[in-house]
């Protein structure tokens, strides 16, 4: 049900905007001593989910923002949910950070704020996190066509790197490791830590960083102990976050809000139980994702380091 083509078709992505089809991924893994690598190629077109995409961030958004003013949706662009109060009335007051937008009052509300969880921490929902990644991400100028449409995943001793073009001229480089285990901490020392590593060497050979892009972020796999409840529910990250090794953050939050709006439509429909079904589909969702991780980590001797030891117990 939450698969590749069903995300595109949802957002209509094929016909307007410029997105790669990603044919392939190699995953080199380290087995046993360091140094020593192999890799191996993942076709995704012979993928149960089908063929991947690579994707713009920045075009993908702009053409979600377009869609809403084609169907008239009040957009209030940056504006930081500051404090939610539910009335007597059973409708929720938004009060945000800045005057602009003034207060809103709504029947419903969505928490679609990723892992900050704007509305759900301060419903006092708990949320189980599993492991503590983050990432040290820059977008890099990169010249070389030769290497768009595929998507590289390297291990490295406490960690793992992503590489993919998303644009003729431009690519994105993340590493990712635990909070607690040491990440690149300049664009500089990102690029130059990647382009040791024997998988992205070549890929990498005269690009430059886009510095000012730089940033670290979370990239944690956690759920929700409950992404519904009177009158609320949550969607994509902040219903369900997953390890960005799966790629499917995306997948999973577009066809996620697509089953949203169906739950929201019954519950004012008079049918509110469907906001329940929304729930299991989300977290039989989330369980089914687990071991296909553990899988996949298991590829990786665990006695690499304490980045590996984590995803084995
Ligand atoms: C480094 C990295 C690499 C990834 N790579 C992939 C990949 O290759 N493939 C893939 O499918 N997924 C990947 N993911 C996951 C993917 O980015 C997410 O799953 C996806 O963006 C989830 O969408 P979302 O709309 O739920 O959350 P987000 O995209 O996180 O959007 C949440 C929005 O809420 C806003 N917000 C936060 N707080 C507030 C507030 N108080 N008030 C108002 N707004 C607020 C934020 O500014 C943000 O715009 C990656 C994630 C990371 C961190």
């Amino acid at each position: 049900m939450f698969n590749g083509r069903r995300a595109a078709h949802h957002g209509a992505v094929r016909a307007r905007y410029r997105f790669h089809r990603r044919q392939s991924y190699r995953f080199a893994v380290l087995s046993g001593v360091l140094g020593q690598q192999q890799s191996y190629e993942r076709h995704l077109v012979s993928s149960p989910t089908g063929p991947g995409w690579i994707v713009d961030r920045h075009q993908f958004d702009s053409m979600l923002l377009a869609q809403c003013h084609h169907y008239q949706v009040r957009v209030h662009w940056q504006a930081t949910l500051d404090h939610v109060h539910r009335q007597a009335d059973d409708h929720w007051l938004l009060t945000f950070k800045h005057t602009d937008p003034p207060d809103i009052r709504a029947r419903f509300v969505i928490d679609a704020s990723g892992r900050a969880r704007a509305l759900t921490k301060q419903l006092g929902i708990n949320s189980l996190q599993l492991d503590k990644m983050v990432a040290s991400c820059c977008h890099i100028e990169n010249d070389n066509q030769h290497f768009t449409g595929t998507a590289h995943i390297a291990s490295d001793v406490q960690g793992w790197w992503y590489y993919a073009k998303y644009s003729p001229l431009r690519g994105s480089l993340c590493y990712f490791s635990d909070s607690d285990l040491g990440l690149p901490t300049s664009p500089e020392a990102l690029l130059s830590q990647a382009a040791k590593q024997t998988p992205l060497v070549n890929i990498l050979a005269g690009t430059r960083p886009i510095k000012h892009t730089f940033k670290r972020c979370a990239a944690y796999s956690s759920a929700l102990q409950d992404c519904t409840g009177h009158h609320w529910l949550a969607v994509g990250d902040a219903a369900v976050s997953f390890d960005p090794l799966s790629s499917y953050g995306m997948t999973s939050a577009l066809s996620g809000a697509f089953y949203a709006s169906q739950a929201v439509m019954r519950f004012f429909n008079g049918q509110p139980e469907y906001l329940q079904v929304y729930q299991s589909l989300i977290q039989r969702n989330y369980v089914s994702y687990l071991a296909r991780r553990e899988q996949e980590y298991t590829k990786i001797n665990p006695e690499l380091s304490l980045f590996w030891q984590r995803r084995h117990s």
